[in-house]
């Protein structure tokens, strides 16, 4: 990240939709309506003082911000205007639905310093989006993006493997029509059952079941190939475990872990060393090599990669070493009498599963 976003959440506000996962209230940790003027530039204000940096971004998230009333929208936008023009906010992004999007209010967005515009995708599956019961289905995704992007806005699309009616096949064909569509990021969800939502219904009445979370990590895992080998980054895996989704009951069912990304990345890395180490004979000591930022990664939680790799193919792993000449995705393996390195997005392949 290149600066801070200073977030507002406009909890279901302008949204007439009841998509069947969706407690916006819960996930967004907060109950209050839309933000003040005062409390916009007292927010923006207080994030600016408080940190070293020169510029923060400002992102309305949750809800349907196009779905707000025009006058309602303008007055979210109005007291950022002159921080744009200082430079004290360099990007604004605000998050909305797929038909929700129109030739005249990316215009207007545009006019108003808005940056990003954030889609809720969740699946390129018409079935899935008709179960989800969104309201719009993948053509509409494709409308918008395609509106966006020639109105000069930069793109990120959410997507929710699990729901209800997805499969392992259509969460991967949602994601391979989506990078088609070429967007800028993207944010992935695994499906969670939260409390007092019409999912939480059908998953009482035994109608819906949950991704299991080695299940969903790797799926995720393969997305995460997918976009990272298309160059579109995912930004964020799983959802920020606030304190209201921390609390007892809130979260029903479904993969939740508050360090989710974290076993994506992980096996990931596994898939690679498996490979690297293919054939290596037991009790051969091995020193693994890898960029700084990739560690703990390559470690995994509480170090079940190196356990792995030590029972599946009796190896004695010495040390993981941070090599800041390698790149993020390369990882290199020692053993007496040898070296491998491999690259986490030309030598896995997912394709052929
Ligand atoms: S469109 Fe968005 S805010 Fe509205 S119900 Fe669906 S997920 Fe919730």
């Amino acid at each position: 990240m290149t600066h801070p976003v200073v977030p507002f959440f406009i909890a279901h506000q302008g949204c007439p939709h009841q998509c069947v996962f969706c407690d916006q209230v819960q996930i967004a940790g907060t109950t209050e309506g839309l933000p003040t003027t005062g409390e916009i530039e007292q927010k923006i204000a207080t994030w600016l003082a408080s940190s070293s940096w020169q510029t923060v971004e400002v992102a309305y998230f949750g809800g349907t911000f196009t779905g707000l009333a025009p006058a309602d929208q303008r007055r979210l936008l109005l007291p950022i205007q002159p921080l744009i023009d200082s430079g004290k906010v360099c990007a604004v992004t605000v998050s909305t639905r797929p038909d929700a999007i129109t030739p005249q209010n990316t215009a207007f967005l545009r006019e108003m310093g808005v940056t990003t515009v954030e889609l809720g995708v969740q699946s390129m599956a018409d079935d899935v989006l008709k179960l989800a019961r969104r309201g719009h289905d993948s053509h509409a995704v494709e409308q918008a993006i395609v509106c966006l992007k020639g109105g000069g806005m930069r793109v990120g699309g959410q997507l929710m493997p699990g729901l209800p009616g997805d499969t392992l096949v259509k969460s991967r064909q949602s994601l391979q029509r989506l990078l088609a569509l070429r967007p800028d990021f993207l944010r992935i969800y695994p499906t969670l059952v939260i409390a007092g939502t019409p999912l939480a219904e059908l998953y009482q009445q035994g109608s819906y079941a949950t991704l299991p979370l080695a299940a969903a990590v790797s799926l995720c895992k393969e997305l995460l190939h997918m976009a990272l080998q298309a160059n579109v980054p995912v930004v964020r895996m799983g959802l920020q475990p606030t304190d209201e989704l921390q609390v007892a009951g809130v979260v029903v069912a479904g993969p939740f872990h508050p360090a989710f990304r974290q076993l994506v990345e992980g096996e990931l890395c596994l898939d690679l060393l498996h490979k690297l180490t293919a054939g290596l004979h037991g009790g051969v000591p091995v020193t693994i090599h890898c960029n700084p930022a990739r560690v703990s990664d390559v470690t995994g939680q509480r170090r079940i990669n190196l356990r792995h790799l030590q029972s599946a193919h009796g190896l004695k792993i010495i040390r993981v070493v941070a090599d800041q000449r390698l790149g993020r995705h390369e990882l290199t393996v020692d053993f007496p009498g040898g070296s491998r390195t491999g690259n986490l997005l030309r030598d896995l392949d997912y394709a052929a599963l």
